[in-house]
């Protein structure tokens, strides 16, 4: 695990907690089935966003000779809410302000790495590829910024929690009505891609350690 502090749009810095594994396609978890089914009983975004079920195109389908996957987590710790959120009875803008700050975090380094790996990138939760508007897919009409759409993992029927156990050891906490606190918010990306171990990793470390300014200040946190 590595600590970053992500810099916010506004100025405002909060430490993530990180880390990554290299997995083949066979590590994947992949139940479609199932997936759908709670996506489409417990997820609001079921048939809101272009990068939701059921526009995402099945995972299988992506399956490719000869490819790697870089399995990419980040953990927003609860102890780092600001104080006025942590103050909050609302538990929904607990839950908000962490989804928020690690799905474009995620989102940012996904593209970047997605980019510098020449492979495919699968995101994490609805498509984030029109900033500052609302996901055209609400009001019914076609993707209007196609090069910026991204597919969650989850969309295309990997299961991310097992995924993420059985690659990474680590587990999931959500927000729910018997549970008001969690000890971090963590979220997934997955991206596909021809090079070798030693090159991922070395473009994975090159981009934390600052290669993106703004975006990754420094790769420790004190
Ligand atoms: S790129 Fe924009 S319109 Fe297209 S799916 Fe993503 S948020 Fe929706």
């Amino acid at each position: 695990m590595q600590q970053v502090v992500y810099s916010t749009a506004s100025g405002n810095k909060y430490p993530i907690e990180i880390n990554w594994n290299v997995i083949s396609y066979s590590d994947i978890v992949y139940e479609p089935q199932k997936v759908m089914q709670l996506c489409k009983s417990g997820c609001r975004n079921y048939g809101k966003s272009g990068g939701c079920p059921p526009y995402a195109p099945r995972f299988e389908k992506a399956n490719r000779d000869g490819r790697q996957y870089v399995l990419f987590i980040g953990k927003f710790y609860s102890k780092y809410k600001t104080a006025k959120v942590k103050s909050c009875k609302n538990r929904a803008i607990h839950w908000k302000f962490q989804d928020v700050i690690l799905a474009r975090f995620l989102d940012k380094i996904g593209r970047i790495l997605v980019f510098l790996l020449e492979g495919n990138f699968w995101n994490t939760g609805y498509c984030m590829g029109c900033p500052g508007k609302k996901c055209s897919f609400k009001f019914n009409e076609p993707c209007r910024n196609p090069k910026k759409r991204t597919f969650s993992m989850e969309a295309t029927g990997i299961n991310v929690v097992e995924t993420v156990k059985l690659c990474l050891g680590e587990k999931f906490y959500w927000y729910s009505k018997t549970n008001a606190d969690i000890p971090y918010m963590m979220k997934a990306i997955l991206i596909s891609t021809t090079k070798t171990t030693n090159e991922i990793n070395s473009i994975i470390e090159e981009v934390l350690n600052g290669l993106e300014p703004g975006l990754v200040e420094h790769n420790v946190y004190p």
